[in-house]
């Protein structure tokens, strides 16, 4: 067993969001998986992990966008993040230099150099929480490149 690219270490915002969810499953590696509030969800295919920055990372198998889950909660994205911590989009919108935005995506790259020399070099196979974890890191970078396209 490798260990994840991703340690769960801000169980107690799951805490938080777990009471706004049904049927929820703790699983052994710190994340949950609960019904899905977006779609009329027979079985648990929503999974609910912790992000980098302590934020609440949402996957619906159904394929259901995070401010549909969100909204149907009755919650917004800014319930997803620690209070007293600044979250990347929150600093994004009050303006983020390029080289701010490079700062905030070092551990992001990081994490992927580690993923190309685990995976494609020593060919290791992936695990569920990796696979999530750098879907989120690209949409990241993506959102990153586009807001500074927006500022041009
Ligand atoms: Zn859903």
């Amino acid at each position: 067993m490798n260990t994840p690219l991703r340690k769960s270490n801000h169980p107690f915002i799951l805490t938080k969001i777990e009471s706004h969810l049904d049927g929820v499953i703790r699983r052994s590696n710190g994340g949950l998986l609960a019904k899905c509030p977006g779609h009329d969800d027979k079985n648990q295919s929503l999974a609910v992990g912790v992000g980098m920055k302590g934020q609440v990372i949402f996957k619906c198998f159904a394929g259901c966008t995070v401010d549909e889950i969100v909204g149907a909660m009755g919650l917004t994205i800014s319930d997803l993040y620690p209070d007293n911590s600044p979250s990347y989009e929150k600093q994004t919108r009050s303006g983020f230099s390029a080289w701010q935005l490079l700062n905030a995506l070092e551990k992001d790259l990081l994490v992927v150099l580690i993923a190309i020399n685990r995976y494609l070099i020593e060919g290791e196979r992936p695990c569920q929480s990796d696979v999530d974890y750098l879907t989120e890191v690209c949409k990241r970078i993506n959102e990153a490149l586009q807001y500074l396209e927006g500022r041009k």
